[in-house]
């Protein structure tokens, strides 16, 4: 039987940079060792007075089918802390709830591409990216930021790629390279989104995520209410990846348009995850902080070892999970050097490679193990590389 384009060419081309990942799970369950700084999951889980919270609205019998577009609590609640951090006048009517900033990406996308325009993303880039704009059945296509710009994205070459493109999907602090873009950034890409009349799809999942610089939401920006949408998560800031629970903020208009959307594909999001995410977001930021203390700290960490060398080089780590590591004195691709860490030492890091070609030469570690450990597989990370540095000088 015929299957649709649409989902045997998800995740067509590119190279396929996570069999680092796979070889290492494997490992694993054959019995090995291996330090695992691959994928962005906490090495804490969530809060014990977030799953009460979870405990009591389930037993209070909030298990039926919720509002489709989320409860009128989490809305709210969500519509203030937006309101609040950004100073744009955001309502219930703003929000949409959705199982994970992973569907709320899907959802913008599906609200704004016709099958056939062109959805535009940054190189490197979040895993999902190209196949979720696929996914909307529009065409993905990237767009280069360098490490030589520090990966802050430049408009030119969003220009030269914007032929028959209708959105631009940004993401800061950005996975995987830990960047926060500058106002100047943002800036600019408002006012081409405006000249060129695209939609600004923002991704801020790890926005309580920030150790350098701050984080602005260009639909603060003048003129960019109207065009931009916001994908939010509880997964990042509240170490809630499981439950499944984030959010898209945008103008009245495409909200309605995405409950319909919602009321034909998720069905909304379950009432006690929902109940769970306002306890949390009412909590006050304590939660949060705590959830990106350790980040922080190993961050710093990591700041002080790697300065002690110069052959593994940083990329400015203003924010998220991640380090992004620049092993290009190695003579080795970022996938080849990943493969010779797994093998030789046990630790496993993500190739750059696998978020596209613009992070070819570097490895993205993620910062979710704890200090101690951190700090020696980085250690036995910067020797390997400046042994491998010194084998190929003297060749
Ligand atoms: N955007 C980015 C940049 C991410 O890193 C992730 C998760 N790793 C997501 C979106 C999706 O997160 P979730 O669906 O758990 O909210």
């Amino acid at each position: 039987m015929k299957l649709s384009q649409r989902i045997t060419h998800l995740t067509e081309g590119g190279s396929d940079g996570w069999d680092v990942f796979y070889r290492a799970r494997r490992m694993i369950s054959e019995g090995h060792a291996v330090t695992e700084l691959t994928i962005g999951e906490h090495d804490v889980r969530t809060d014990p007075s977030i799953l009460a919270a979870m405990e009591i609205s389930a037993r209070g019998g909030h298990t039926g089918y919720a509002m489709v577009p989320g409860t009128d609590m989490l809305r709210d609640t969500v519509a203030a802390r937006v309101q609040m951090r950004t100073g744009v006048p955001t309502t219930r009517n703003n929000v949409m709830i959705t199982p994970g900033g992973q569907a709320a990406l899907f959802a913008a996308h599906m609200a704004v591409c016709d099958p056939g325009d062109v959805g535009l993303y940054l190189e490197p880039y979040y895993a999902t990216y190209p196949g979720t704009i696929r996914g909307a059945g529009a065409i993905a296509r990237a767009v280069q930021t360098t490490a030589e710009d520090a990966f802050q994205p430049r408009v030119e070459p969003i220009v030269a790629a914007a032929d028959g493109a209708v959105s631009l999907l940004i993401n800061s602090p950005n996975n995987p390279t830990g960047v926060v873009y500058s106002r100047q950034t943002l800036e600019n890409i408002s006012d081409l989104c405006k000249r060129r009349d695209l939609w600004l799809i923002s991704d801020e999942v790890y926005d309580t995520q920030v150790w350098q610089g701050e984080h602005l939401s260009p639909r603060a920006l003048p003129g960019m209410a109207d065009r931009t949408l916001v994908v939010g998560s509880m997964s990042k800031s509240h170490a809630m990846t499981g439950s499944r629970c984030g959010w898209i903020v945008g103008p009245e208009e495409v909200i309605d348009h995405l409950i319909n959307l919602a009321t034909h594909t998720t069905y909304g999001v379950p009432g006690f995850i929902q109940d769970a995410a306002s306890f949390a977001l009412n909590a006050g930021s304590i939660l949060e902080e705590d959830i990106a203390a350790p980040f922080q700290r190993r961050r710093a960490l990591a700041m002080d070892l790697l300065a002690t060398q110069n052959t593994v080089g940083l990329v400015p780590a203003q924010g998220a999970m991640y380090l992004m590591l620049d092993v290009r004195a190695t003579g080795l691709s970022g996938e080849g050097f990943a493969n010779a860490l797994l093998d030789t030492h046990s630790i496993a890091v993500m190739p750059g490679e696998s978020f596209g070609s613009a992070a070819a030469g570097h490895v993205r570690v993620a910062m979710t193990i704890d200090d101690d450990r951190f700090a020696s597989a980085l250690k036995i990370l910067c020797e390997f590389a400046s042994t491998l540095a010194d084998r190929q000088a003297a060749e």
